[in-house]
């Protein structure tokens, strides 16, 4: 791949990083807590932590970087890279790639569609992309968390057990979504099967810092101990850039590509991952959601920050004091 990079000034980034963080102390944040996840709830809703990582490598932190939070749904973008290199195309037979407009758990829109969910960013799309995950030759419960491994370049995280304990006993929609699915032969192994491993990846536990370096590999740059990304690769991340656009914040995917204009992945453990190509990872964490599920600040702060530092995929502007 041609070197794309934009030279990225790190100082420019950390005073845009610092402002942020500023300004979110003083916001006083309306955010729901998830209820329905064990451990969130004694969390205050305005906590916030960021991390940007460019393409030169350098790594900016700001607030609580180093807090680890379930990573929930983010998880899904790392499963579907998964599931794209293993079964490449054949992906598409299962599942589509058209925004829901339906809130990330709907069962609706499937019986609708006869078992294929409307793209693997909804839960119904992730239960799929996990049975296909357990096609692979060597079923692994621990996969994405290996995923997230070699692109971080270190295994220094956890499951949550509580996030895990909770949606494993519970889970009655994910459960209801799976079997639905299965009555379409949408489904190739059994729900219980398929519920552990798509709970087990959402329980996952990230900071803001080794999410942005597993994110990486979005903005089309070499992650982990990979030294080159291929054409083939480069290809596929342009797609799931385009899915995290379209699909990424569930049924405020358009709003946030106004105020934002990232790709972006948010998770109700209020982690969002936001890439701009060739330029940075980011990820923010804010725990107070806003009615579709995404983080209300973090949409807040990603919103500044691209704005102060002239990042979107829709051109970018000069930046703010330049
Ligand atoms: N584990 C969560 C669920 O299945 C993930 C949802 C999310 O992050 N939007 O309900």
């Amino acid at each position: 791949m041609p070197n794309r990079n934009k030279n990225v000034d790190p100082d420019q980034v950390r005073a845009a990083v610092d402002a942020v963080v500023a300004e979110m102390e003083v916001i006083e944040s309306f955010g729901k807590l998830i209820d329905h996840i064990e451990g969130m709830s004694e969390l205050e809703v305005n906590r916030f932590g960021v991390c940007v990582v460019t393409a030169d490598g350098d790594v900016i932190e700001g607030g609580e970087a180093s807090h680890p939070f379930p990573i929930q749904s983010i998880s899904k973008v790392f499963a579907l890279t998964m599931a794209l290199e293993a079964h490449g195309d054949d992906v598409w037979k299962r599942v589509g790639r058209e925004p829901s407009g339906d809130p990330f758990n709907s069962i609706i829109d499937l019986e609708r569609k006869k078992g294929i969910p409307r793209n693997p960013f909804i839960n119904a799309g992730a239960l799929v992309i996990a049975d296909m995950l357990l096609d692979r030759e060597k079923p692994q419960h621990e996969d994405v968390a290996a995923f997230l491994a070699d692109h971080i370049g270190a295994n220094d995280f956890d499951v949550d057990p509580d996030v895990f304990d909770k949606e494993a006993k519970g889970g009655y929609t994910n459960r209801a979504l799976a079997n639905l699915a299965k009555s379409f032969d949408n489904l190739h192994h059994e729900v219980d099967d398929v519920m552990k491993l798509y709970v087990r990846q959402c329980a996952i536990a990230l900071t803001c810092r080794q999410l942005a370096l597993a994110g990486r590999y979005l903005m089309l740059s070499p992650s982990g101990r990979k030294k080159k990304i291929s054409l083939q690769e480069a290809h596929r991340v342009r797609r799931i850039n385009a899915l995290m656009l379209t699909c990424g914040q569930y049924d405020g995917a358009g709003d946030f590509a106004y105020r934002v204009g990232l790709p972006a992945k948010s998770g109700v453990g209020g982690g969002i991952l936001a890439v701009v190509p060739h330029v940075a990872s980011i990820a923010v964490w804010s725990p107070g959601l806003d009615d579709n599920g995404n983080s209300l600040l973090g949409t807040i702060a990603l919103e500044r920050l691209s704005e102060r530092l002239g990042w979107s995929v829709f051109g970018s502007v000069p930046q703010v004091g330049a």
